[in-house]
């Protein structure tokens, strides 16, 4: 017996065992569509199509402005059941559907026999290429949605969260004009964080907008749109008398000496996003930052979204879960972790028109995640 027949065998004995022992829910559909032996009948297939997620407003950044979102929506069918995945890919960030479904014409899963196999599946399409952080989440996410509704369990679950440590969602109110700004924190008094894009010169004034509207927490992200430290500190010492709890980001990514000398001397939490993409980041972020903001369109993923969480609390930084512009389905799966993190900024499916899927809903401030199992979609797109 090689290896891989010994893991095989390992696999399926395990499956088996599930079957067997008082937990026959746990295969899925009663464990049909699968031997006697535990072994899996039919192979795994992969399927995308490109669709462009369209945003209720323009959404202005320190960097950019638009209308629309490029995504790429993934399914995993394994032996009748439909696991849903999505690769959500800002313009900025360099990945499209182009390079999203040449990356996904890749992947060939017919070799890979149980879906239970997340972590050599996952492994093999992390090499498949560099990059593509988006696309490979699709895959991880459909894949953790597959192996859910075998189990008929939600992730949340078997990871043994409790939903009710779910912090409140921000939401994200772009760089705009008075109006606009007085507008849309009239709209978003359903939340109970409000997120505020700086980076330009209009900061302060965005801020004092809001504050003549409402009291409650701010967070701030600058996107590495401050240029100067000191004026920087100055900035972020203003905002934490305004009630601001954290700033992301404040210098480029790549002024790691600026960026640390801001955290060492700011009274509130001074967080990395796009300084910290993957795992290898989360260390190099200690020495420079005091949180993280983990997306999975970044991370690859939930499997490698959980390793930065350990890693970042046995560093002792802070963490907040973000997201791009998606639908209910990446954000679900991001639902499934946000127990266990300081900070939620999981709006981006409220900030789209055409939402395919219904999932993890705002209720009372909170995107929590459903009973649903997998990644909790409640309702999946008519084929
Ligand atoms: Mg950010």
């Amino acid at each position: 017996m090689d290896r891989r027949q010994f893991l095989e065998a390992g696999v399926a004995g395990a499956v088996g065992t599930m079957v067997t022992g008082g937990a026959a829910r746990a295969a899925g559909r009663g464990g049909e569509g699968l031997h006697p032996a535990g072994v899996a009948a039919s192979n795994m297939k992969l399927t995308f199509r490109p669709y462009t997620l369209e945003l209720r407003h323009v959404f202005t950044i320190a960097t950019s402005s638009r209308t629309t979102t490029p995504v790429v929506l993934t399914e995993i069918e394994y032996d009748g059941i439909v696991g849903y995945g999505e690769a959500s890919m800002p313009p900025y960030l360099g990945e499209s559907h182009e390079t999203a479904t040449a990356f996904l014409s890749t992947v060939d899963l017919s070799g890979f026999r149980d879906p239970f196999g997340l972590e050599e599946i996952l492994a093999y399409v992390d090499g498949l290429a560099p990059g593509n952080p988006a696309a490979k989440a699709s895959v991880d996410i459909a894949l953790h949605d597959l192996v859910g509704r075998l189990m008929r369990q939600p992730w949340w679950r078997v990871w043994g969260y409790d939903r009710s440590t779910t912090p409140p969602t921000s939401f994200t109110i772009g760089i705009d004009t008075p109006e606009v700004v007085r507008q849309k924190t009239l709209e978003a008094s359903g939340y109970k964080v409000l997120k505020v894009k700086l980076g330009r010169d209009t900061d302060r004034q965005m801020i004092e907008t809001i504050r003549s509207v409402t009291q409650v927490p701010i967070v701030a992200d600058a996107n590495q749109g401050w240029t100067d430290r000191q004026q920087a500190l100055d900035t972020i010492l203003w905002l934490k008398d305004r009630g601001v709890a954290f700033v992301e980001q404040p210098m480029a990514k790549d002024r790691p000496d600026d960026n640390a000398w801001i955290t060492a001397r700011s009274p509130i939490p001074i967080l990395g996003d796009e300084a910290v993409q993957r795992l290898p980041d989360v260390r190099r972020a200690s020495s420079i930052y005091s949180g993280i903001n983990i997306k999975l369109m970044k991370s690859t993923g939930l499997r490698e979204a959980r390793e930065m969480l350990t890693l970042a609390r046995a560093l002792d930084l802070k963490v907040l879960l973000g997201c791009m512009t998606e639908t209910s389905c990446a954000i679900s799966a991001a639902t499934q972790i946000a127990p266990a993190v300081d900070w939620a900024d999981l709006d981006g499916a409220l900030l789209i028109r055409n939402d395919p899927f219904v999932g993890a809903a705002l209720s009372d401030g909170v995107v929590r995640a459903t009973d649903a199992p997998g990644i909790g979609l409640t309702k999946t797109p008519t084929p």
